[in-house]
């Protein structure tokens, strides 16, 4: 058993339960997020194209609110993560624009979200301090994908009869177009 063995996907419905808060911050929670940047960096090392850039503990089966963020998306020899807990996104700006995004728990379907290109997110981090960011673009795509995981929303649910929107990688790391039926198919809309 490997630690990205702990990963669930899409058709498991568990994946869409809501998660709960953590009042405080225990060593069982602890332990989770250390299982969530092994099974992230674990993935990561079996896939050639590809950066585990971030997690939510639903994903790992945990239905806790927690999210981890790499903190280096450019670098794959960084595998250093930050942690949030019971994050929140207090305020959105900006416009809502379209670009790919992956799933750990969505094998090999990628999708054109659209996303606010910036959000403010305030959160716990790993001692119970309070941390507030300001992210924009690509990192505040990243907060809404996760914050969606705590809700249990997939990315998969907002582009629900978008007929162009689904991609797939081949072989040497490219997108390319993924028909509908296909996506259908793989059973990422059932719950
Ligand atoms: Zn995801």
């Amino acid at each position: 058993m490997s630690a990205k063995d702990n990963l669930i996907a899409l058709p498991n419905g568990r994946l869409r339960q809501k998660s709960r808060r953590l009042p405080v911050i225990t060593p069982e929670a602890l332990g989770v997020i250390k299982e969530m940047i092994e099974a992230t960096v674990d993935w990561e090392e079996s896939r050639e194209h590809e950066v585990g850039v971030a997690l939510a503990a639903i994903q790992i089966d945990k239905p806790y609110r927690i999210i981890i963020v790499r903190n280096d998306f450019e670098n794959k020899a960084d595998k250093s993560f930050s942690v949030f807990i019971n994050p929140e996104i207090v305020k959105t700006e900006g416009e809502l624009k379209e670009d790919y995004e992956g799933c750990l728990s969505v094998s090999d379907v990628y999708g054109k979200v659209p996303r606010y290109d910036k959000v403010r997110v305030r959160a716990l981090d790993e001692t119970g301090k309070l941390v507030r960011v300001k992210a924009e673009g690509f990192l505040a795509r990243i907060f809404q994908h996760e914050v969606d995981h705590t809700n249990g929303i997939m990315f998969v649910d907002h582009l629900k009869n978008h007929k162009d929107a689904f991609y797939k990688l081949t072989d040497d790391g490219k997108l390319e177009p993924l028909a509908y039926e296909e996506v259908e198919k793989s059973g990422v809309f059932e719950d």
